[in-house]
């Protein structure tokens, strides 16, 4: 009798009662981050099996992240940090195929993520988890969250109902992050980068704690997770840890379930194609609703230059609303909604800055259907 590879590679796990390796195999993972944690979450999820994992990251690693990162080597500054890590964790296990994404994860848009049976963050800042937690909620997707500080450090699980990671959020937090949003389209030379301090112990029990609740999703055991709407918080000092669940905010803005998914662009080139077909085989479209809002930003009204762009605010690169001639204040308005008649509807998504495979949002009198828009221009 002979043993494949992968049978012997894997014994020792497999040798866990519930384990299935076949199972992980041919799981796919979107591991969102490639810093400390997305480190550590790649390393795992390649060490056990995982079949398929895409990391996202659009930064580039620089001498500070060495002490931290497993995966980065000396020389390796100013390299993307997702594709330093894909590469290295192809090596670590052969049998797994990791990609690396060179972008935000706004860009990749949310009808991406239906391509992923599990969503990990290893990430710095709110406004991504905000999106991720969004995207995957009204998509039915299922997101751990980490995140570290000093010592501390918490994991996560977001699973479809219950408690979502908005529902943890202060009306404090969101005021916070409205005034940063509202300054990302001027100043982004006022975005301090997050620099907090962390290091890579724990890094590595956080990240250890997020795919470990992973396994268990992705083998199908739902029933061994126990992070569902609850966080694992540990203090480093102290070595305490303890679970706490989170409360559910009925209020809550991200609680939204997409029930009629359209994810067949018919080769539409604006948003009227798409509206003239849904007339023909769905209904009359009413309106069109945006997950994200969509910023239109007009000529600069100083120098005259030709600044008019249009696009999805998470994906305008950073500084689009000052004039790069004059360095003027340029006019924008940002909209939610379109109705049929809107100038936007007949504008080529070509001239868009638009994420990769965005949902858009059709209303009729008495039902709503989301349709898959494709990307546009990079910005
Ligand atoms: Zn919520
Ligand atoms: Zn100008």
């Amino acid at each position: 009798m002979t043993l494949s590879l992968a049978e012997t590679r894997y014994d020792r796990q497999e040798r866990i009662t519930w384990w299935d390796q076949g199972r992980l195999a041919a799981s796919r993972v979107l591991v969102v981050g490639a810093g400390a944690l997305g480190n550590e979450i790649v390393k795992n999820l390649a060490l056990v099996g995982v079949g398929h994992v895409d990391v996202i990251d659009m930064d580039r690693i620089e001498h500070s992240n060495l002490a931290r990162c497993v995966f980065f080597r000396d020389g390796d500054e100013g390299q993307a940090k997702a594709t330093v890590l894909a590469r290295a964790a192809d090596e670590l296990n052969p049998l797994c195929s990791v990609r690396g994404l060179v972008m935000k994860v706004q860009q990749l848009g949310d009808a991406t993520l239906l391509d992923y049976d599990l969503v990990i963050a290893g990430l710095d800042n709110r406004e991504a988890r905000l999106w991720v937690n969004a995207a995957c909620r009204r998509l039915g997707r299922t997101w751990i969250d980490g995140a570290i500080e000093g010592l501390q450090g918490l994991a996560r699980v977001f699973p479809p109902e219950g408690p979502c990671y908005e529902c943890t959020l202060s009306a404090a937090d969101f005021h916070a992050m409205s005034h940063r949003r509202s300054c990302a389209l001027l100043s982004p030379e006022d975005i301090v980068s997050g620099k907090t301090p962390t290091n890579a112990t724990t890094a590595s029990m956080i990240a250890g704690v997020e795919v470990q609740e992973a396994i268990k999703i992705l083998v199908g055991r739902e029933d061994l997770v126990a992070l569902n709407g609850r966080v694992w918080r540990l203090e480093g000092d102290s070595m305490m840890a303890s679970v706490i669940g989170y409360v559910e905010d009925d209020q809550c803005m991200a609680h939204d379930w997409w029930e009629e998914l359209d994810t067949d662009d018919h080769g539409a080139t604006c948003l009227d194609d798409i509206a003239q077909r849904l007339h023909d085989t769905w209904g009359r479209p009413e309106r069109i609703l945006f997950s994200d809002d969509v910023i239109r930003v007009g000529d600069c009204p100083a120098c005259g230059a030709e600044t008019a762009l249009v696009g999805a605010r998470s994906v305008l690169p950073e500084g689009a609303g000052r004039c790069s001639e004059c360095h003027g204040e340029l006019p924008t308005e940002s909209t939610t909604s379109l109705t049929m008649d809107d100038p936007l509807m007949t504008v080529p998504f070509q001239d868009w800055i638009w994420p990769d495979r965005q949902f858009v949002t059709f209303l009729s009198q008495d039902s709503e259907i989301h349709v898959v828009v494709p990307g546009g221009s990079d910005g």
